[in-house]
């Protein structure tokens, strides 16, 4: 058999949080190698416009920006294979990365998988989204310019792309399944003064109705129980993430949405496996917070490769 190639650290996903831990590992001597399933950036790349990172004054649409950590990774000598990880064993020596490609070997795993849009689980769901379903306004909102549009869920990012389709779309019609809002204060405001607005409280989307493509939602009040029907265009649905660790479950702690247990030093359970960005628990989910695990991780990595813990 030949010699194995180790990587010193292989980090799981292209977003903020990897390319920044590859780029702080490529910087400290580390032979690194991120293995990314489509291309640079995670969720971030669906963007159009970070207003939030510091240093783009004007903004920056999260595709380049994405691209941009990667080219700065690889500057310093990070590399990058396209390919989806298919199993991990990260108990073994060296930690053992099963892809559709290739097997790769690594002493140290960052693991910064991210977190997908949440599905409502209605019947066609899946196969309208693109039809009418979708899950990011800032994605998609421009498909539905002049048109109704229907957004579920109270959190954050159901306020914000409400606001965002509510200057796109001619009457936006937000249904949220308790009488209150979980999205922050700063939203509230805004939402009401928006003009095209509208609230459907205490409801719930039961069906999507549809020919071709989607014409409307069925709702139902979680007080009376009535049914209701609606028309719309499209249903921008904002219910939250979830984490992409099914590959790690039983391996390492999750919390109980599935979010890999990791505080800020970013360790897992696991010895030279760590978490970053929106796969660990955190109480933030945005990219400043997914770069500076990043950064932690490979801190914590050094010290692990160094005889330490
Ligand atoms: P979130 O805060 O978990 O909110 C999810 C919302 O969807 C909640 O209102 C929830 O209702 C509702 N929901 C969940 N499952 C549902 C279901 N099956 N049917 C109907 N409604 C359902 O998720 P998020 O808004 O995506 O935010 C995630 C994280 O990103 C948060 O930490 C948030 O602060 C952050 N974020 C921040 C910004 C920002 O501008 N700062 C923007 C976007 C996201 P209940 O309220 O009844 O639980």
């Amino acid at each position: 058999m030949g010699e194995l190639h180790v990587y010193d650290m292989i980090v799981v996903g292209g977003g903020p949080g990897g390319y920044t831990a590859a780029l702080y590992a490529a910087r400290a001597g580390l032979d690194t190698l991120v293995l990314e399933k489509l291309s640079a950036g995670g969720q971030m790349a669906l963007t159009e416009e970070i207003d939030n990172y510091p240093g783009y004054e004007a903004g920056i649409d999260g595709f380049t920006l994405g691209e941009k950590m990667q080219r700065q990774a690889e500057r310093f000598g990070a590399k990058t294979a396209y390919a989806q990880v298919e199993r991990m064993d990260l108990t073994a020596s060296p930690k053992v990365l099963e892809t559709s490609e290739s097997i790769f070997y690594a002493r140290t795993v960052v693991l910064a998988t991210g977190a997908d849009p949440r599905k409502l689980g209605l019947a066609e769901e899946e196969a309208l989204t693109g039809r009418g379903v979708a899950y990011c306004a800032a994605c998609d909102g421009m498909r539905y310019k002049g048109k109704t549009v229907v957004v579920v869920g109270g959190g954050n990012s159901a306020a914000a792309d409400a606001l965002i389709l509510s200057r796109i779309a001619e009457k936006v019609i937000l249904v949220h399944r308790r009488d209150t809002l979980r999205a922050t204060k700063v939203y509230h405001a805004p939402l009401m003064q928006a003009g095209n607005i509208e609230f459907r409280w205490n409801s719930t989307v039961t069906a999507l109705l549809h020919g071709d493509k989607v014409t409307g939602v069925r709702l139902k009040d979680v007080t009376t129980g009535a049914e209701t029907e609606l028309s719309c265009d499209g249903v921008f649905i904002s219910v939250g993430r979830k984490p992409a660790t099914e590959l790690v479950r039983g391996q390492l702690e999750l919390d109980r949405s599935g979010y890999i247990m990791a505080d800020e030093t970013t360790k897992t359970n696991l010895p030279g496996v760590y978490a970053v960005g929106d796969v660990r628990t955190k109480p933030l989910r945005q990219v400043v917070t997914a770069v500076a695990d990043g950064a932690t991780a490979v801190h914590m990595a050094e010290e692990y490769l160094a005889g330490g813990v």
